[in-house]
């Protein structure tokens, strides 16, 4: 069967691609990419007028909740949710029940995926046993089992002679090592960012200090050992001079932020609102300033969503109780668009902080229209406008403070292999 994708903005990054052209797929793979492609035999066409045709995002960050937490997310309604996202890969984190530190997870995790997934799902495994920071897994055996990278997610590796063998072991087994930024010696009890609002609120805050001293530390040990680290979900503007300064020292390393810390202030917590509780904490108008000069200027290179579902059994509760995260795989392109409508990034430099980047961060081939790649394709409506309803969100869970409100740019329309998903129904 062929597709033929019609007067579309074909924006493909792995090969520097920006055009109004016409994309053939045959029997689930790329055929031409051309301004104006001719067929005469029988052809399914889809037209693209005024839409963007991009390869599938790759998703770094998410939690798919399974095994373990099945009543908030599963790996069949998280993919569903990454596909309505257009997010054609995804990396999971490790922080399951049990958490994945071993083997057995790993092969659970890809078995239950090769058989409800809607998308391509990479296992990461734990660093430490348990996540209890103490005891390296095995990474051999993990990463023959398919885990394709390590991290302690959720926690950070406190130790640092812990961390330091880690990143030796991981660099012997050519595993990417992935950092959840936080000393927990500060931010320990902490509920909101340390501000003003946390006095306000009388809520105990979170100090930036607690995330620049733990990026401080593993980009000296990236130093050290000569092994690149993957710093998550970075948050504040006090670490962008440490990224400045390991850039210039050749230190390697990726830096990593999610859209709500490119779009969300603290202030989404002024009245309790537990849906914008997250780790690490939202945090204030020239934070977000930085993080969006960052990513114009090259220092932070990946953009995930740190997709984190929970159920009401563990949002609307009160503040303290509350658990820290909220889902991200549908609201990750259009919050991400606002950076190309403010004119932080051209769609190019955008997607490959949504595809590239985050590909080779993992070591794998990016999402692409070179001839004879696999069809990952997603056709979006960059100008959509429309409320994100509970009906739109295909997540079990509903953890958003995006929920009801106006959002702009959609994917209407996922090519993956021989299947054509049409997404504009709801
Ligand atoms: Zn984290
Ligand atoms: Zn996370």
């Amino acid at each position: 069967m062929k597709i033929l994708i019609k007067k579309g903005r074909i924006i493909d990054p792995s090969q520097n691609l920006d055009f109004l052209g016409d994309l053939l797929i045959e029997n689930g793979k790329i055929l031409e990419v051309e301004k104006n492609i001719e067929i005469h035999e029988r052809v399914e066409i889809i037209e693209a007028n005024n839409l963007w045709v991009l390869p599938g995002l790759v998703d770094i960050h998410v939690h798919l909740r399974e095994p373990g937490e099945e009543w908030k997310e599963d790996i069949e309604t998280g993919t569903k949710s990454a596909l309505y996202g257009g997010v054609l890969r995804l990396a999971c984190m490790p922080n399951t029940k049990p958490p994945n530190d071993s083997p057995e997870v790993t092969k659970y995790i890809l078995e239950r995926a090769s058989q409800k997934a809607y998308v391509t799902v990479y296992p990461i495994a734990c660093i430490t046993k348990k996540q209890e920071g103490k005891e390296i897994t095995e990474f051999g055996r993990l990463k023959k089992a398919g885990a394709i990278a390590v991290s302690d997610d959720g926690k950070w590796v406190q130790d640092s002679g812990v961390m330091k063998r880690a990143m030796l072991y991981a660099k012997n087994f050519d595993l990417p090592i992935i950092s959840h930024c936080e000393d927990i010696s500060l931010s320990r009890g902490g509920q909101i960012n340390e501000g003003y609002f946390s006095a306000k609120l009388g809520l105990k805050g979170i100090p930036t200090s607690a995330e620049t001293i733990a990026v401080l530390r593993d980009l000296i040990l990236a130093k050290e050992t000569q092994k690149s680290v993957h710093l998550a979900h970075l948050s504040t503007k006090e670490v962008i001079p440490f990224l400045k300064w390991a850039k210039e020292e050749n230190i390697p390393f990726t830096a990593e932020t999610c859209p709500h810390y490119f779009t969300l202030t603290e202030r989404e917590v002024e009245n309790y609102n537990t849906l914008a509780k997250v780790n690490p904490p939202l945090r204030t108008e020239e934070d977000v300033l930085a993080i969006k000069l960052a990513l114009k200027e090259g220092l932070i290179e990946v953009i995930a969503s740190d997709h984190a579902p929970h159920s009401p059994l563990e949002k609307e509760i009160e503040f303290e109780h509350a658990s820290f995260g909220m889902i991200g795989l549908q609201t990750l392109l259009p919050l991400s668009l606002n950076l190309i409508r403010e004119g932080y990034l051209t769609p190019l430099a955008l997607f490959e902080k949504l595809i590239v980047n985050p590909s080779k961060v993992l070591g794998i081939d990016p999402p692409s229209f070179k001839k004879g790649n696999s069809a990952e394709v997603i056709i979006v409506d960059p100008e959509e406008e429309y409320v994100l309803t509970e009906e739109i969100i295909q997540s079990k869970s509903k953890n958003t403070p995006f929920l009801n409100k106006k959002l702009k740019g959609r994917v209407k329309k996922v090519i993956l292999k021989e299947k054509i998903f049409d997404l504009s129904l709801i």
